[in-house]
């Protein structure tokens, strides 16, 4: 039953229909046990994200479905615990759990020591002493087959030995490595005596100095696997060609589970990058102000930009999984961001760029407080109040002194509404006389259109959000763009560093904001009415100084007009 609803809901994709097929012959006992194996090298991208989706989803959707975490890390060189504990978070952030099921693949150390033992005792590995060089030039090339080492028949009990020594910390880095023996001209590269161990003289953020040789990534993960008990281990298109290596492992070995691997196109999302090498490098050169800079692809930077964990598993969801390369527009990303925030997002005024407006025929010392709803979209949402006083900020983009057609805001003789309050009209425009920039709007109000609206009727086109002069909060806006120019800065053959996006941050000092915001708890998204989405920076803002983060802007009516004509 749970099975066919499963079905129905959700729209078929090759990944789905492999799995359903193996339960319908109930194949591993009608189990789906799946895994998300990063290596604790960098912080988690929406690539990643996709991946979790795909392996923590696909169990939630099975009966008994599980899916495990498991940490990837058998090169010490380039691991840390830091990466260990931000991917842990960004997995719980993005909304799942491996329960009691986080692994680690240098648990096994011992286990896989051992069973490379047994593939040396059974004739299937030996111990080579070619060098780096070397060995390229034994493998061989797409068209060449590869040539034997001299050492692909060293006596088993050599190797043995050599093993064993290689453990006791008694070679150089690079004197020896442990490799398959498979066939040194199969047609697949990967199958030509691959090296599964190798010396390596440092520490693990794990295992310390316990060892001094680490296996490599494709004997570590199958055998990972299998003792796991994983059914579906699915992973990107460019592990397609080991797939006979993962086989291999486990047929000689005999293992009880054999894991079926499944491959998918990894995603790439235009305007940014998504090499955790490349990642690396912004962060080391500082290009970017950390891996959480809300300008990175990675899950931290996402979160402290102000994207929801709905929003990315929604574009998870809707990108779909396939066997084919594809870049995904950042505008769909951006789309599930603003289709998520449109509802959950709390609507406040804040103004930008802000210019003064000084209602001349109101009251100097009178206050008048306007009730606002919190979230429209919400049926049951809060109300708050917002004060209005006889000098506002409006923002400098809702007036122009020679307005052209169509542009229904403030301007000078002309009526707009100020949201929740009156209707004004601009009477005369103050300028600095030395630079010309408009300084001041003094315009009327009409008393008669208390909360917004005439009461003979009078219709106005525009309204304009504002923040009362002297009870607004000072904030720093950050306003971010692509972190690149260029669609594809990983086109070959081009340095992605040279397409950095020079505009892609811009901070706005002197920003106002509605008094209400004296109290925003952070990480919670606001809408600023007419303007964008927003979040305070989880890192720079403090009570005393508001730094807001853009997350999007509001898809803008007027940029639109102005850029049709
Ligand atoms: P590395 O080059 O360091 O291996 P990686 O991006 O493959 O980089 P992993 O930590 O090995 O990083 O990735 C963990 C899992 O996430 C893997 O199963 C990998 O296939 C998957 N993954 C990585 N990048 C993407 C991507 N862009 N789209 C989908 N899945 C991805
Ligand atoms: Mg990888």
């Amino acid at each position: 039953m749970e099975q066919e609803k499963t079905e129905i809901n959700l729209p078929s994709n090759f990944i789905r229909n492999i799995i359903n097929e193996d339960l319908k012959n109930n194949k591993n006992n009608g189990k789906v046990h799946t895994r998300f194996p990063p290596e604790p090298n960098g912080y988690l991208h929406i690539g990643h994200a996709k991946s979790i989706c795909l392996n923590f989803g696909i169990a939630a959707e099975y009966p008994g479905g599980l899916c495990n975490l498991r940490f990837d890390d058998t090169n010490p060189v380039k691991e840390d615990v830091e990466f260990v504990d931000s991917i842990q978070e960004d997995i719980k952030w993005l909304g799942f759990t491996w329960e009691d099921r986080c692994f680690y693949a240098s648990d096994y150390f011992e286990t896989l020591y051992d069973y490379a033992v047994q593939l040396i005792k059974m004739d299937k590995a030996y111990i080579c002493g070619l060098n780096a060089d070397q060995m390229r030039e034994y493998r061989g090339t797409l068209t060449q087959p590869g040539t034997d080492s001299p050492s692909r028949n060293r006596p088993v009990a050599e190797s043995l030995d050599l093993f064993q020594r290689m453990r006791n910390g008694e070679f150089e880095e690079g004197k020896y490595v442990l490799r398959a023996k498979i066939n040194m001209a199969s047609p697949n590269l990967n199958m030509r005596d691959p090296v599964i161990y190798r010396i390596r003289k440092a520490s693990h953020h794990r295992t310390g100095d316990k060892w001094c040789i680490y296996p490599m990534y494709d004997y570590t993960h199958c055998i990972s696997d299998a003792l796991e008990g994983i059914t579906h281990s699915i992973c990107t298109l460019e592990f397609e060609d080991h797939r006979p290596l993962y086989d291999w492992v486990l047929d000689v070995l005999k293992m009880p589970c054999h894991p079926q691997q499944i491959e998918f196109a990894r995603l790439n999302i235009s305007y940014t990058v998504m090499s955790k090498r490349k990642l690396l490098s912004l962060v080391r050169d500082n290009v970017v102000n950390g891996w959480s800079d809300p300008r990175m692809p990675t899950i931290a930077g996402l979160r402290r930009r102000g994207f929801t964990p709905k929003s990315i598993r929604d574009f998870c969801e809707k990108i779909g999984v396939a066997k084919c390369y594809s870049v995904v527009d950042y505008a769909l990303l951006e789309h599930c961001v603003r289709e998520d925030l449109n509802k959950v997002s709390m609507r406040v005024m804040g103004v930008i760029d802000p210019i003064k407006v000084v209602i001349t025929n109101y009251p100097e010392d009178k206050t008048e407080e306007f009730e606002a709803i919190n979230n429209p979209e919400d049926p049951n949402s809060d109300k708050r109040t917002v004060p209005f006083s006889r000098e506002v900020f409006i923002d400098r983009d809702d007036f122009r002194e020679d307005p052209p057609k169509g542009f229904f805001r403030l301007s000078p003789g002309k009526e707009i509404r100020l949201k929740f309050a009156y209707y004004i009209k601009c009477e005369e425009v103050i300028k600095d006389p030395a630079t010309g920039e408009i300084k001041e709007l003094r315009c009327t109000y009409d008393p008669e259109t208390r909360g917004g609206t005439s009461a003979d009727g009078r219709k106005v086109r525009g309204t304009s959000h504002w923040v009362s002069a002297k009870h607004a909060l000072d904030a720093e806006v950050r306003i971010y763009d692509n972190l690149f120019s260029k669609a594809n800065p990983e086109e070959d053959g081009i340095d992605f560093m040279t397409c950095l996006n020079p505009d892609s941050l811009k901070i706005l000092k002197g920003c106002k904001v509605e008094p209400s915001l004296k109290k925003a708890e952070k990480a919670k998204p606001f809408q600023f009415e007419r303007v964008g989405y927003f979040c305070l920076d989880s890192v720079d803002s403090t009570p005393e100084k508001l730094v807001f983060n853009r997350t999007l802007a509001l898809k803008d009516t007027w940029a639109k007009v102005a850029s049709k004509s």
